[in-house]
């Protein structure tokens, strides 16, 4: 898009915001907050796409689509169909003119501020991953190269890149870095396999710029897909790491189970060092709440109760933990209840179960968990594997299963590697013994119990 249109775009939202306001739709808050942030992002055409800063704004605009068309006929001359997506999408949406742009910017600094190692709230779940990221930045290359950062979506991974970046740009300001999704580089590559990319730039040329950088933050490796890239890309990994560049991987999945991605590259990633993030524990989300709380800035108070209630709830995600405080402030703006307690957050999250009731549970979603909580895969814990860490997670899990499922033993047995019965019996005797025993291994059953809305 060129710059007259960018402005035409501009204007003719400007005018539409200014039909809105003066409709007086909404109040001055949530106008500032939810409404002035959007933008006209392209005409296609009848439909105007209209990007939006989050969740909650795409749901006051979408309540009154009607007068927003409206408003917009008028602005524009014509009817339109408006289409809103999330700023954040934008991205992924038009992947080609974006990426057009990247072989040429590289080094830009695409880091997000408040993606900073100082907001980021260490506890047991992180604390591993949050160490080593910091050990990269201070001795690149050293140890540890690659980093591999894993875990589930929302637990931080893009959080801890972006605090690379920002920690680097401060103490270290000499050192060159990348910051790509892992289908960007695809994408690179496969431009400048096929003819040259927009800028001139052969695959030599993008290979040199990569070389150029001290380091290279990877993000989402699991999005990698197999593709004739991935040649080079090997090639390419294989001279960064043999000059020392740092490198730095996040997945959403265990690196073992990455598809799509060649197993020699898999290898060469397994080599380094890899750091799970976990859903955060109950004080580790609730300190995640108040940092997150205490950066918004909010005129209204909130009871620490309601903090319990959300981090409790939501835990497993702290993007959810985040929505969930969005939700409800923007809920309280609404309502304005004076302050936020617990019955006021009951009320706004009724529609939502509490925890997983016992009739959702199954013998799959309590091995998960089990491998969750000990960072070990779904084939390590049905391995026939006795290390002290798989085998407690193997009991965990069997104890679980039949004390809550109360299902036979033979069938427990089937979904642990087809073991006998009397195996998975003597695995659930040696639990039962161990809680007695071990005051720490009951601790890590209850914790499970908990994530598992059982206790
Ligand atoms: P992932 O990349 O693992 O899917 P993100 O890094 O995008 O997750 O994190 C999702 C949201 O949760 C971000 O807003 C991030 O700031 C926040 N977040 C995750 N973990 C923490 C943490 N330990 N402290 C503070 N914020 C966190
Ligand atoms: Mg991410």
């Amino acid at each position: 898009m060129n710059s007259n249109e960018e402005k035409k775009y501009q204007e003719l939202w400007n005018a539409v915001l200014e039909k809105i306001k003066e409709s007086k739709l909404y109040d001055d808050a949530i106008y500032t907050t939810y409404i002035e942030p959007t933008k006209l992002f392209r005409i296609n055409g009848n439909v105007a796409l209209i990007t939006v800063p989050n969740n909650v704004s795409n749901s006051i605009i979408s309540g009154n689509l009607d007068q927003w068309k409206q408003c917009f006929a008028q602005a524009a001359g014509n009817e339109y169909t408006l289409q809103l997506i999330l700023h954040k999408d934008v991205e992924k949406m038009m992947p080609a003119p974006m990426l057009k742009k990247q072989s040429d910017s590289l080094f830009e600094d695409r880091f997000n501020k408040l993606y900073t190692f100082d907001n980021f709230v260490v506890g047991k779940s992180n604390r591993e991953a949050y160490a080593a990221s910091i050990a990269c930045c201070n001795y690149p290359g050293q140890f540890n190269n690659p980093l591999m950062i894993y875990g589930n979506s929302g637990l931080g991974k893009t959080h801890l890149l972006h605090a690379i970046g920002n920690y680097l740009k401060e103490n270290r300001p000499e050192s060159k870095v990348i910051y790509i999704y892992s289908e960007d580089i695809v994408t690179l590559l496969i431009e400048a396999m096929k003819n040259k990319d927009v800028h001139g730039n052969s695959v030599e040329d993008i290979k040199a710029r990569f070389m150029e950088c001290d380091f290279l933050l990877i993000d989402d490796i699991q999005r990698m897909k197999q593709s004739a890239s991935q040649e080079i890309f090997f090639n390419l990994y294989n001279k960064l790491i043999a000059e020392n560049k740092q490198i730095i991987i996040t997945s959403d999945i265990h690196p073992s189970e990455l598809k799509g991605i060649e197993n020699r590259l898999i290898s060469r990633f397994l080599s380094g060092l890899k750091v799970r993030v976990g859903s955060p524990e109950f004080e580790t989300a609730k300190a995640i709440l108040k940092k997150k709380i205490e950066g918004r800035n909010e005129s209204i108070m909130i009871e620490d109760e309601v903090l319990d209630f959300i981090a409790t709830k939501f835990s497993s995600d702290v993007r959810k933990l985040e929505g969930s405080l969005n939700e409800l402030f923007f809920k309280a703006i609404l309502e304005n209840p004076g302050i936020i307690d617990l019955s006021f957050a009951q009320a706004v999250f009724s529609d939502e179960p509490i925890i997983v009731v016992e009739e959702d549970l199954s013998i799959g979603k309590i091995k998960a968990c089990v491998c969750e909580y000990y960072g070990l895969t779904k084939s390590q814990i049905e391995s026939k594997s006795r290390t002290k860490q798989i085998s407690n997670a193997r009991h965990i899990a069997v104890y679980i299963c039949r004390k809550h499922l109360q299902v036979p033993f033979v069938k427990i047995g089937f979904s642990f590697g087809n073991r006998d019965h009397s195996t998975i019996m003597s695995s659930y005797e040696k639990a039962k013994k161990m809680i007695a025993q071990d005051p720490l291994f009951k601790t890590a059953v209850e914790q499970i119990e908990a994530k598992l809305g059982i206790r």
